[in-house]
């Protein structure tokens, strides 16, 4: 688990798509003149997750090559150039942000203090995503596995997720001790409210399939949203597949206390653990263990390990219906 998967994705070229139109960096806007919802796709929240910034500079192409909004406005921002250009495939983690990351710092506190070169970014980009009536947030994982949907606890994102249709699991989880995400700031995570979420994880990092999901949830989201007629968008973005089936409704997200956080043996995403009491990982001296018979480990990585970081979400399976 501790040696990355071969990076296999190539890079971008994001050169055409730096300046934005917008006066702010990587940002665009497109506005069809009719009413409609207002949808935001956000890409490289994280640095080193390429395959969001492929299928947000190939939407960006092809819509300077004449694709027509039908309703409503989009937005599409590469959200962390600045960690992007650090990008080395030899050591992609170290890209995922300059200081810090930017999917923590969705607090007023944390946009209004500046500190960082990530919370200035988020500062800049906020006025840009806050209205948006539907976001999705393209993102990839530390190791293989298939796609998750990440909807957050309320219900109209697991909704959202549905009605989507893409592929792979739904997870229902509260987020980041840590700082809050993106997809559950303001709007997005007002209970009483109507604007829609999701955070896609489109596979790991350097698979080129992540790039494909990618494509896949770009298509749906736009097709789905109608802002964009199916016919406009390139056929093979759509990926003909099941619709996810299970939520997996997170129950508890494990963070590592110390550096001497350990796994007690090499678990894959997604990994079923039958029985409750399963001795999963050490951390400080003390054995970390399934709370519950039947239980999912969701994202299991050090990759990032820190004192504070989630190394895993423990999760039970729902159908969805
Ligand atoms: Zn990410």
């Amino acid at each position: 688990m501790n040696t990355p998967p071969e990076f296999a994705l190539a890079l971008p070229d994001l050169a055409r798509w730096r300046a934005g139109n917008t006066g702010v960096d990587g940002v665009w806007r497109f506005e069809s003149g009719q009413a409609g919802p207002r949808v935001a796709i956000t890409a490289l929240i994280h640095g080193n997750e390429v395959c969001g910034a492929w299928a947000a500079s190939e939407l960006l192409a092809w819509l300077h090559d004449g694709v027509s909004l039908l309703r409503g406005e989009l937005t599409v921002a590469l959200c962390n150039l600045q960690a992007f250009d650090r990008f080395d495939p030899q050591q992609a983690d170290a890209s995922r942000f300059v200081e810090e990351d930017l999917n923590r710092q969705w607090s007023v506190e944390r946009l209004a203090s500046g500190s960082t070169v990530e919370r200035r970014r988020a500062a800049e980009l906020l006025p840009w995503l806050q209205d948006a009536d539907a976001l999705v947030d393209l993102h990839s994982m530390h190791e293989q596995g298939s796609a998750l949907l990440m909807a957050g606890p309320l219900a109209r994102n697991t909704e959202f997720a549905r009605e989507l249709g893409i592929g792979g699991h739904v997870v229902v989880d509260a987020g980041h001790a840590d700082g809050t995400r993106l997809r559950d700031f303001g709007r997005f995570g007002d209970p009483e409210g109507s604007a829609r979420s999701l955070l896609i994880e489109c596979g790991y990092h350097g698979d080129p399939a992540s790039r494909r999901v990618a494509h896949d949830a770009v298509y749906r989201l736009l097709t789905s949203t109608g802002l964009v007629s199916p016919s406009s968008l390139p056929a093979g973005w759509r990926l003909d597949q099941a619709r996810a089936k299970w939520a997996l409704v997170v129950t508890d997200a494990v963070v590592a206390q110390s550096m001497s956080f350990r796994f007690a043996r090499c678990f894959e995403d997604l990994e079923c653990l039958p029985t409750r009491g399963t001795v999963i990982a050490h951390d400080q001296g003390e054995a970390i263990v399934t709370p519950y018979d039947s239980c999912v480990l969701v994202m299991p990585s050090l990759r990032q390990l820190r004192p504070g970081v989630t190394v895993v979400r423990f999760a039970r399976r729902k159908e969805l219906r």
